[in-house]
């Protein structure tokens, strides 16, 4: 579904990625893991045109997600939904307006259309009641499934998460964490930068470990937590659990 072949990302001085190649393929949930500042937003950002590569290519079924047909870039960027670890949801709307006003700017759909779609995923996420509240009123796991929604309602092919539940209160961690896993069983392709070493082994299928800027280990989730090859991942893990 994704191809990140050979990409290279600098800012100033610091080489954030280093020749990195990824691929994911349909279905797939993806734990993008390592130590702070090892590249992984900058992978994510990448993946979703939110950073532009110095050199490499990044691949959507194939095509190459180019900048020059600005077109059709913004039609593949369409197709990911985008979860922040600080939420990012327009303060000055309800939750509901919130997840309405892409659809109808970007996706052209109706009012009546998107309000149909986004009251699917607020109760999907267990936030039906909570349609007319506004950002501010809600706890951090609430804003965070509200923005899950909001991605959602734009029928993506591929999520990508960003810390998803950094920002959160411990208590707050797991309802996130459980749409996730619910997202994933119904089969939704997912790339996730995280800390959740749990969700990772069990919930993820295929852990990615990144540090200084480069894919140091990639392997099946089980197979790298009980049986990391290399000595940084051996050092990451150890300090983690
Ligand atoms: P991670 O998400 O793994 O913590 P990042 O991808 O955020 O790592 O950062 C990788 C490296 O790139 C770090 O050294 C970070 O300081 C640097 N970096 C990331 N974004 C920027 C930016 N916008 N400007 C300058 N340096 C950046
Ligand atoms: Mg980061």
């Amino acid at each position: 579904m994704i191809r990140v072949e050979n990409v290279s990302k600098q800012f100033n001085k610091t080489r954030a990625l280093k020749n990195v190649s990824l691929e994911v393929n349909k279905g797939d949930i993806i734990s993008l893991i390592g130590p702070s500042g090892s590249g992984k937003s900058t992978l994510l950002r990448c993946i979703h045109g939110l950073e532009h590569v110095d050199s490499g290519k990044i691949y959507m079924d194939d095509e190459w997600m180019s900048l020059d047909d600005e077109k059709k870039f913004r039609a593949q960027r369409n197709r990911m939904g985008f979860v922040f670890q600080h939420f990012n949801l327009f303060p000055n709307m309800s939750v509901l307006q919130n997840c309405k006003l892409a659809q109808v700017e970007v996706l052209n759909k109706t009012d009546e259309e998107a309000e149909k779609t986004a009251l699917e995923y607020l109760d999907k996420v267990g936030l039906l009641e909570k349609k007319d509240a506004y950002p501010n009123n809600l706890s951090g796991g609430q804003k965070q499934r509200v923005a899950i929604a909001r991605a959602l309602c734009m029928n993506p092919d591929i999520m990508l998460f960003d810390e998803p539940t950094s920002a959160l209160d411990p208590e707050m961690i797991k309802e996130v964490l459980e749409v996730m896993k619910d997202l994933g069983k119904q089969g939704m392709t997912m790339v996730v930068v995280t800390h959740e070493m749990g969700f990772a082994r069990k919930v993820g299928t295929r852990v990615v470990f990144l540090d200084q800027g480069e894919i140091i280990e990639e392997n099946a989730s089980e197979e790298f937590f009980a049986n990391p090859q290399s000595d940084r991942a051996k050092d990451f893990l150890s300090k983690v659990f």
